[in-house]
Order: structure tokens, then sequence, then C-alpha cells
């Protein structure tokens, strides 16, 4: 219901794409500030000129239990455009494959042993090791905050094997950073998270993907929404500051100097784009340094169009031993059940990619093809139509080692002022979920609000 508040909400990536969305179902008048000429943040598609098929920004996949984003895409409806297969590939060097069952009760054999090498006696430590894991998980251990991933494997007694098939893979994809560097607190909190969520709904968090490119997945119902319910969306609108006066909010100050009125406003921007915007808060100077503290870690994607296939035999799958060239490789003609007409679309991505980041656009194909020949015949026949590099040198925020704790609540002081954003505390790590459950939290927050 409309109370008469200018709702605005600063930032049109997921988490501001959320906020609005659910302001407007809310019955709300709401404005979006976006600083560039498009919505979507970092989830969105990417044009090629003259090849079908968008690609991505980077190819996202998502859980089970991303309960949030699952309730975003149901407000836009899309949420019927993802799906979770049984399983994936486990792709080793000469072109070998395992299965990575990411469903159902074969991916507790996965979970307790997915080299195809491994002993009996191996398995077996893997698996009181990963029992080990989730226990220490569920209560964490004074000191885990202070130990890197891989720190936290070793003490557990992390078999090798186990951690070269699945964990140091599976903790790189979910703080986007190596095991040296993450942070095994933050790693254990989405550990803990899954667990929970698991137990509550009966059955294990499984991985899974979009069947469309994210635009179509998360802007344009959104945008539907919007004109549906009157929500105004200002393009190349940069916020510079939130005007608070007497414990209340009063304006949005863009850098172009107009004042947008505002009784109410969400501040969806990332960590690094905090600085300036809540000057007027008193505990701003405390957000600044644990936005700073938190700092960036770059992504690098790269769209690969293909004369031929490439020879998959999943979906997804992640490349063993090639970390720091490719982690994993998306093959949209299966994620999208398209046909080819000609062109193979595989998507690479590269996460923690300190070094890659540096590297030109032609040295990283040249490197990826390289590595791509080593792990799949079929590479070596194989001519590239077209690559597209994505580098996102602020891809998320950093979560290494000592970095758990400074995240900031969506509350502030001043009621009408709320903040979301992936970095922002929830239960996940740099997530779309995290996006999602910060907006969630955010708008809740406002709703509680008494009338104007
Ligand atoms: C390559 C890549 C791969 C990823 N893979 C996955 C994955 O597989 N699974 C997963 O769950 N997550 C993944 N993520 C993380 C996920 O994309 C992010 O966590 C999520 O999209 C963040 O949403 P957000 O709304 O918090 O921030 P953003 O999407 O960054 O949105 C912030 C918006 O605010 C705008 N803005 C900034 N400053 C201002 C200002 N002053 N005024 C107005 N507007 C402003 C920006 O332009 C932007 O549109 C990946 C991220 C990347 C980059």
């Amino acid at each position: 219901m409309d109370d008469g508040r200018s709702y605005v909400v600063i930032g049109g990536g997921l988490a501001g794409l959320a906020s609005a969305v659910w302001l407007a179902e809310a019955g709300k008048r709401v404005t979006v500030l976006e600083r560039r000429a498009r919505l979507g943040g970092r989830t969105r598609a990417m044009t090629v000129t003259g090849v079908p098929d968008p690609a991505d920004n980077g190819q996202h996949v998502v859980a089970t239990g991303y309960e949030h984003l699952f309730r975003y895409l149901t407000s836009v409806g899309t949420a019927d455009a993802v799906e979770f297969p049984h399983s994936g590939s486990l792709r080793w060097p000469g072109g070998r494959v395992t299965a990575l069952h990411t469903r159902g009760v074969r991916s507790i054999g996965t979970l307790f042993g997915a080299h195809p090498d491994a002993g009996a006696a191996e398995r077996l430590r893997a698996a009181v090791a990963t029992v080990r894991l989730i226990r220490q998980a569920l209560r964490p251990p004074a000191d885990l905050a202070d130990l890197s991933t891989g720190q936290w494997f070793e003490r557990i007694g992390m078999p090798a094997k186990a951690r070269v098939a699945l964990w140091d893979w599976l903790a790189l994809g979910i703080a986007a950073e190596p095991v040296q560097r993450g942070s095994a607190k933050v790693f254990a909190g989405v550990l803990a998270t899954a667990v929970r969520l698991g137990l509550r709904d009966r059955r294990a968090v499984s991985i899974g993907y979009p069947t469309v490119d994210l635009d179509t997945l998360y802007i344009a119902g959104a945008e539907r929404v919007f004109r549906e319910r009157g929500v105004e969306v200002r393009y190349r609108a940069a916020a510079r500051r939130i005007v608070v006066a007497d414990g209340t909010v009063r304006a949005v100050l863009l850098d172009d100097g107009t004042e947008i009125p505002a009784d109410a406003v969400v501040c969806a921007v990332p960590n690094s784009h905090i600085r300036g915007l809540l000057d007027d808060l008193p505990e701003h100077p405390e957000i600044y340094a644990a936005a700073d503290k938190l700092g960036v870690t770059p992504i690098v994607s790269t769209n690969l169009y293909l004369d031929g296939p490439l020879g998959t035999k999943a979906a997804m799958e992640a490349i063993i031993g090639g970390a720091g060239v490719i982690d994993e490789v998306f093959d949209r003609q299966r994620m999208h059940r398209r046909p080819t007409d000609g062109v193979w679309l595989y998507c690479l991505t590269t996460s923690g990619a300190y070094e890659q980041i540096h590297r030109s656009h032609d040295e990283i194909v040249t490197e990826q093809l390289d590595l791509l020949r080593r792990y799949y015949p079929d590479a070596a026949q194989r001519k590239v139509v077209h690559a597209q590099v994505v580098k996102m040198p602020e891809a998320t925020f950093s979560q290494v080692v000592g970095t758990d704790a400074l995240r900031p609540d969506q509350r502030t002081s001043v009621p009408g002022l709320v903040l979301a954003g992936d970095w922002t505390r929830t239960d996940w790590s740099a997530t779309m979920e995290s996006a999602a459950q910060s907006a969630a939290r955010a708008v809740g927050a406002l709703l509680e609000l008494p009338p104007a």
C-alpha cells in the first residue's frame, strides 16, 4: 500500500532489483538510480554482433538453497528457467572424465571421495574427514577465523586426492579465492547454511544453472514489474550522497548535483562503491573501513564460440588441476537446450584470477586453448569463431582470512536508510543469494517503518 513515502533504491544490480520489485509489490512508490546505462550490475548478458546466443558477463551457477533468489525469480516470472542436473563432470588431463554427482544419494558418494583412483582406505579417510569438516562447520573451533581453507583441510586430515577432486575446487568456487587465501570461517559458514537447509528441506543442497541468459533471467521480468507498478528507473544516475538530517532521510544527491527527494533509501551498491554515500550516517567510518578491508577479488570469464563441439560429457565440467587458467567449462548448448546453428558456445571461468587479470585478451585465449587441448582431445580440431574475454577485477568482495566478521548489517542507525548488496551480512558468501537475501532483509526493515 502506498504510504506516501518516496522509496529510492540506489543500484540496479540483483540486490537493487530485488529490493525495488519487492517494495513495488508492497505498493510503495519506488525510484531506482543506476549509474550505468543498463540494469543488471554483475549479472548481465553480453552481446556479440553476428553471433547467436548471448553469453553472460560470467557463467553463474545457483544452488537449491538460494531461497531468496528463487523468491525474486518467482516475482519476475522466471523461476522455471533454472535447472538442477543430476551430475556434472570432473575432467582430468588427457580427456578422462568422472561423474560429479550433484543430486540424490549418489552425491554423498561424491562428497566422501570423488577421486576415481582413491583406494578404499583413502575413501574411508575422506569420509571421516568430511564428517569432521561438517561437524566443525556447525560448531566452529575458536581459531577457525585465523585459518585459510587449505590449512583447515590439512588440520582435519582431508586426503590429498579428495582435495584435488573436490574440496579445493569447491572452496575456490564458494569464496572465489584459492584455498591458500580463502577464509576457512567463510567456507564453514556456507557449509553450515547448506547443511541446515538440507536438514530442513530433507534434501541435499545441489548445484544448477540458468537455462537462459542473465538478462532474460533477471532483468526483462523486473522491467515488466516496473512498468506494471510504475517504478521509475533513472539510468546514468550516479548517487553521490544520501542526505540525512535529524535522523531522517531527506534526499539522494547525484553526481550531477540533482537532488532526488527520498523518505527511505535502500543503498544497494558494492563495497567498492560505498564511500561517500553514507557520509551523513553517524557510523559511516566503521562501514567504510569494513568495505575497504573486504576489498575485491578478480574473476576472468571467457566466452569461446567454436566451429564444432568440444566433446563435453556434461553441461558443467570442473577442470581438475587447471586452477589459475580454467576452473570450469560450461557447455551452453546443453544448458540452454538450443540448436547449435554452426557455432558452439563454451563459457570458461577462472576465479581468484590474480595473474590472469593482467594478461591481454589474446594471451588469455591462447593460454586457455592450450589447456583445453590437454583436457579435450576434440579441441585440437576446433577453430575459434569468436572469443570474448570478460575481465572483472572487482568481481566480488574478497573472502580471505580475517574478513568473515566485517560485513555490515542491513539496518543502520537511521531507520529509513538500509544497506543491501552481496557484501552485507547474510548466511552466504559473495553470491547472488547473498544479494537477494540482503534485499529481503533491507525491504523487511523498511516495511516495518511506522506510518509516515
Ligand atoms: C564473473 C562472476 C561470476 C560469478 N559467479 C557466481 C555464481 O556462480 N553464483 C553466485 O551465486 N554468484 C556469482 N557471482 C556473484 C554475483 O554475481 C554477485 O554476488 C551479485 O550479482 C551481486 O549483486 P549486487 O546487487 O550486490 O551488486 P551489483 O550487481 O554489483 O550491483 C550494484 C549496482 O550498483 C550500481 N552502482 C554502483 N555505485 C552506484 C552509485 N553511486 N549510484 C548508482 N548506482 C551505482 C552498479 O552500477 C551496479 O549496477 C559472480 C560474479 C561474477 C562477477
